[in-house]
């Protein structure tokens, strides 16, 4: 059966284009134009995947992301405004698997759902707590300890709380350390394959990790390599 999409978009011209493309590659299409509505609909009826704009009437499209993740999953692709940094960030923490800037190629978007709906498929609660254990991942750095299968950071037995981003950047620099990443290795491999360009969403986490755990604890444990990227060394404090 064909995989069935919630279109959520008030520009009525984008939205009638988008869903005609997508009727034309064979997917069953559900649209509405209100932030509250789509929230209704999207927790009332099963959607493989759903495209979200994040300026909509009624409700606000990561506040509809963020109340929809909390009741169920389902892999969310938003539809972001150029040069909105924050909104990208923000729809990645609050658990978006991806996001789209307006004005995109059909064709972008196309392969961008394919994408989608493929990793879901094979990985359909990835990056969340919920997830099957894969391995008994526990990675240290002095005292820090990172629990795969918990979801779960310490630092000297203090609970660190890391967004799914966040501790997914954290965990493939400990997998990784002493070798330098570089953001566009980071990006893909927190973001899940290439967002050319939006390589200060790295700089952002990095940010965020380094606020919460080495302005905490008094540590330098992520180090910035000019021009290159970011490494944690295991010898370092
Ligand atoms: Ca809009």
């Amino acid at each position: 059966m064909s995989a069935s999409i919630l279109l959520v978009e008030d520009e009525e011209k984008l939205a009638r284009f988008v869903e005609l493309e997508l009727l034309h590659e064979g997917y069953r299409v559900s649209k509405s134009g209100n932030g509250r509505e789509a929230l209704e609909m999207a927790l009332k009826d099963p959607y493989d995947l759903i495209l979200l704009d994040i300026m909509l009437p009624g409700l606000n499209g990561l506040e509809v992301l963020r109340r929809l993740l909390k009741e169920k999953e389902v892999p969310v692709i938003l539809l972001t405004a150029r040069d909105a940094v924050m909104d990208k960030v923000s729809g990645l923490d609050a658990g978006a698997v991806d996001y789209i800037t307006k004005p995109f190629a059909i064709e972008e978007l196309l392969a961008r759902i394919r994408v989608a709906l493929k990793l879901h498929a094979a990985h359909p609660a990835a990056g969340s707590s919920t997830a099957a254990p894969k391995e008994e991942g526990i990675l240290t750095w002095q005292e820090l300890v990172l629990d795969e299968r918990r979801h779960q950071v310490r630092y000297a037995g203090h609970e660190i709380t890391l967004t799914n981003r966040e501790f997914l950047m954290l965990k493939i620099l400990l997998e990784n350390q002493d070798i330098v990443l570089s953001r566009d290795t980071l990006l893909s491999r927190v973001c899940g394959y290439d967002y050319a360009g939006e390589t200060n969403i790295v700089d952002v986490y990095i940010r965020y990790l380094r606020s919460k755990i080495d302005d905490v604890f008094g540590v330098k444990m992520i180090r910035t390599v000019r021009g290159v990227g970011y490494v944690i060394q295991s010898g370092t404090e």
